[in-house]
């Protein structure tokens, strides 16, 4: 289903979407409902989009309790366990025990078969481009498809497995790598390593990257900073290890777009992206609730994409939101202000609740010792509309992750 806000495409278009959706659903849930015990106890079979809209909406927490009552894959198999091929689990990130999830052969190919079609043409990342991979590799999802997915399409695939920093910097600059894959705050972070060394990064073959796990490469003040240092052109990606690869970014590059053909994308009353996978039978998720909000762009895309365009990415993970002075707020929109400050390294919003008020704090690491935080602060109180107090900590002291980043620690006082 489409929000009512996410006409994109032209109407024909968008019923020819809206039909081959319904039909795959079918089709695949079909044979789910023969053998997944998971869907079976929650779902019946669905003839109409009427249908589908009726069936419960589905949450990790969900996920997690039935992983946890049939360790260590839970019911959600459409398969016996010897017919999948791969494993991977989610980060643990946000403090919950990691979600696994299998893939069967199939559902693998679909997710290469993503990469390949959607996100690094949408780059303009070619076989003729070696894409450098600034991971460590380690059971997290996203590395191995997109790595896979580059090889599907040809490029030279390059790891970066293993690797220090300054390692990854001099190995992407030897092998001639084009294409840097990397969370958007480790891409700056290379950058600032690079610097120390004394490398030239704007002057290396580097002509693109793509970013994902946090929405930085939407984030304008983000992806200047990216471009800057790179003198590339910097591109964002979404997906979830427990749902796959669900959208990229345009030569526009203000959005993401949703990819409708592998997916049926449905935006609540509060903004939150729900989603079910159309390819990926083995373990599906039908109607599953992302955590991610995004707002829907109401114009089609200049690019000529038929798919909606959430503007600005997924501007935060609803958990994420929080208050100053009645105010709410996501760590997105302070990125956008605190990345014009090139002199600024890292950041973590500290959120304290104290009395039951809440304070924020903006700790900051910075190049030089002599940054005044003034200009930053009041820049923060225009764009923002509250005082955000900000302090400068000792270099090297703040959390750095190749993961997502988390931008927001949250502190709970007497
Ligand atoms: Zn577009």
């Amino acid at each position: 289903m489409r929000s009512a806000t996410g006409q994109s495409a032209t109407s024909a278009s968008n019923d020819e979407i809206r039909e081959l959706q319904l039909n795959r659903l079918r089709a695949g849930l079909t044979a789910v409902l023969a053998t997944n015990a998971f869907w079976r106890e929650r779902l019946h079979g669905v003839s109409g989009w009427d249908d589908f809209e009726r069936l419960p909406l589905t949450a990790k927490s969900e996920l997690l309790a039935d992983q946890a009552a049939h360790s260590p894959f839970g019911t959600n198999l459409t398969h016996p366990v010897d017919r999948y091929v791969r494993l991977h689990q989610t980060s643990g990130s946000s403090g919950d025990q990691p979600l696994r999830w299998l893939d069967t052969e199939e559902s693998w190919d679909w997710w290469l078969r993503i990469w390949a079609e959607h996100v690094y043409p949408a780059a303009g990342v070619t076989a003729a481009d070696r894409v450098f991979f600034a991971f460590s590799f380690g059971p997290f999802i996203g590395f191995w498809s997109a790595f896979g997915g580059a090889q599907r399409l040809g490029a030279l695939c390059i790891s970066g497995g293993a690797m220090t920093s300054e390692q990854r910097v001099r190995n992407m600059l030897d092998m001639g790598a084009t294409v840097l894959m990397s969370t958007p705050t480790y891409a700056l972070r290379l950058a600032d390593v690079a610097e120390q060394i004394g490398v030239n990064l704007s002057a290396a073959a580097v002509r693109k990257t793509i970013h994902a796990g946090e929405p930085g490469a939407s984030i304008p003040a983000t992806r200047a900073a990216i471009e800057a240092a790179y003198s590339a052109q910097a591109f964002d990606h979404t997906g979830m290890t427990e749902l796959g690869p669900t959208g990229f970014s345009c030569s526009a590059r203000d959005g993401v777009h949703l990819i409708e053909s592998e997916f049926i994308f449905e935006v609540m009353p509060d903004g939150e992206l729900v989603a079910t996978n159309l390819g990926r039978w083995g373990m599906p998720l039908i109607r599953y609730r992302t955590g991610d909000r995004v707002v829907v762009s109401p114009e089609p895309c200049s690019c000529g994409s038929p798919f909606m365009k959430v503007v600005g990415g997924i501007q935060g993970r609803v958990d994420d939101m929080f208050t100053v002075r009645g105010v709410n707020l996501y760590p997105s929109q302070v990125e956008d202000i605190v990345r014009r400050y090139p002199q600024v390294v890292e950041f973590v919003l500290e959120h304290r609740r104290e009395r039951r008020m809440d304070e924020v704090a903006l700790l900051l690491e910075t190049a030089s010792s002599d940054f005044s935080t003034e200009r930053l602060e009041a820049d923060l109180r225009q764009a923002l509309g509250v005082r955000l107090e900000c302090r400068i900590v000792e270099r090297g002291t703040l959390p750095r992750s190749e993961l997502k980043s988390r931008r927001l620690v949250r502190i709970v006082g007497s």
